[in-house]
């Protein structure tokens, strides 16, 4: 008997049926008809069985969810748009509390605010925002779940104008482990609402997000500009140039991958090394093409897609090329200065890429992030310009570790002591969890972790040991 069979046993019918009256979203068990489709989340290379899945309709079901959790004794996911690299919003043999389907969202134009239910994805944020011309900094793949992602820090086209999108987080509402419902910000329960700005899902179920908002678009100019492969050191060089001379309102980062058989990219360089370089402009318009100019003439081009065009569809560029069920892998590295032997470093991971799918990203930062004061969020690393994400994916099983291994040593070659971010790392021991943030920093979260969830309730994810633990 499995240990997902065993557990929803243990739950009786009987305990089940007093929960389904308690609560209005369906519950789902293995012998539900929806169940392997509800048990599924975007990385396939974490094929989980829950005893049960509770779909939350509403702030009433999160609390009942948390106390039927801790009464049963149950292993406890979170899941809001299930992007998670590790697999931590399923579980085996445990309770899912999935809050996809509370996607209420509320822009205030005037005050420039919204606030959106944790089961919102940037898809959804990004389309109410934008109906006023607003945004905030959001995902670069628009399927990514709003919580997860603001909850670990958030990088997007936004972050060097915007900052991190924790940095755009007014409040939050909170369901602790105890079953009460805080509200979080500057002058409630101040240190959580620390802890939220990067501290990850550790501390309790967020329902809801209030953020400030910035007047976008509706149009900016951004795009993607194609390189041969060949030319990647001279590229990674003349970037490095263009990125000490970035404004802040340019965020932009670097692909180092295979080229795919799109239909704006000559058939000749199809399954090639490509270097991609991607960005937005969210500056006045009519400066956009001066701007990004000295991305778009890094070496021969191949393909300019860079040109004035909605925000939202910037939003969306990628997806495609990010489906949900295949095997993924993700981990990074911040670092301060892309120099020569960082460049050798990546070049040398470049070459030896496992296979078609495997991609180095190099994002650049700093700007309005960087001047946050570093003790203010949970997230610390602000100091550094520049993140490397080796992203390892394969169809299936096959080679996925391999692809795993090519992915650590790249990150490794950036330096031993780097710092990682929580949302781009594919595993969570307890070394790469305080590989994420200055020590004084980890201290302070296991006081805040101490206080909301002594018995670590909230596990599943990149966890913050209570002292008790
Ligand atoms: C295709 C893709 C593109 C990405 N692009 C970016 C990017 O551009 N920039 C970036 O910074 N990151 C990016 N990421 C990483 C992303 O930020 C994380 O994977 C993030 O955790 C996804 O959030 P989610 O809500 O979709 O995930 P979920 O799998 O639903 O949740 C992940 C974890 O977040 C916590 N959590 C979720 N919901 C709640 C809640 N309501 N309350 C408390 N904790 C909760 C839990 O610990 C949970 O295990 C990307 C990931 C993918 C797969």
């Amino acid at each position: 008997m499995t240990t997902t069979q065993q557990r929803s046993t243990a739950l009786g019918a009987a305990t089940l049926a007093e929960l389904a009256q308690s609560v209005r979203g369906d519950l789902l068990t293995p012998d539900n008809d929806q169940y392997d489709d509800a048990r599924s989340i975007w990385n396939a290379a974490h094929d989980r069985r829950p005893a049960l899945i509770m779909r939350c309709t509403g702030v009433a079901d999160v609390i009942k969810g948390v106390q039927f959790a801790r009464s049963e004794n149950l292993p406890l996911a979170l899941r809001g748009g299930g992007h998670s690299i590790p697999g931590f919003s399923t579980v085996d043999g445990g309770l899912v509390l999935d809050l996809s389907a509370m996607k209420g969202i509320r822009v205030d134009p005037s005050r420039k605010r919204v606030v959106a239910q944790a089961g919102s994805l940037w898809a959804d944020v990004d389309n109410e925002t934008q109906a006023f011309g607003l945004a905030l900094t959001g995902g670069l793949v628009s399927t990514t779940g709003i919580a997860g992602f603001t909850l670990g820090g958030g990088i997007g086209w936004l972050v060097r104008r915007c900052g991190l999108t924790c940095d755009s987080l007014v409040s939050a509402d909170v369901v602790t482990a105890d079953g009460r419902l805080l509200r979080a910000s500057a002058d409630e329960h101040p240190d959580l609402f620390w802890a939220l700005r990067g501290g990850g899902g550790n501390f309790g179920v967020v329902t809801a997000f209030e953020y400030a908002l910035y007047d976008v678009g509706p149009t900016v100019h951004a795009g993607a500009v194609f390189y041969p492969g060949e030319h990647a050191q001279a590229i990674l060089e003349s970037y490095r140039k263009a990125c000490a001379a970035a404004p802040d309102a340019l965020s932009t980062a670097v692909n180092l991958t295979t080229a795919p058989p799109a239909p704006f990219l000559p058939e000749s360089v199809h399954g090639k090394p490509i270097v991609a370089v991607l960005g937005m402009w969210s500056g006045p318009l009519a400066e956009g093409d001066d701007r990004t100019r000295p991305l778009r003439e890094l070496g021969p081009v191949i393909t300019d897609l860079f040109g004035p065009m909605p925000y939202l569809a910037m939003q969306t560029l990628i997806d495609p090329l990010y489906p949900r069920g295949i095997h993924n892998y993700f981990r990074s590295a911040f670092f301060d200065e892309l120099d020569e032997d960082r460049i050798a470093s990546v070049l040398r991971s470049y070459h030896a890429a496992p296979n078609a799918l495997t991609e180095l990203h190099i994002h650049h930062l700093g700007g309005a992030m960087s001047r946050v004061p570093a003790g203010s969020t949970a997230f610390a690393t602000r100091d550094q310009d520049f993140i490397l994400n080796a992203v390892a994916r394969t169809p299936d099983a096959e080679g996925f570790s391999a692809a795993a291994d090519w992915a650590r040593a790249a990150t490794d070659g950036i330096g031993a002591d780097s710092a990682m971010y929580v949302n781009f790392t594919g595993e969570a021991g307890a070394d790469q969890v305080r590989a994420s943030y200055p020590p004084e920093t980890y201290d302070r979260l296991v006081a805040v972790k101490d206080q909301y969830d002594p018995a670590n309730l909230f596990r599943l994810n990149q966890n913050i040991s209570p002292s008790a633990s």
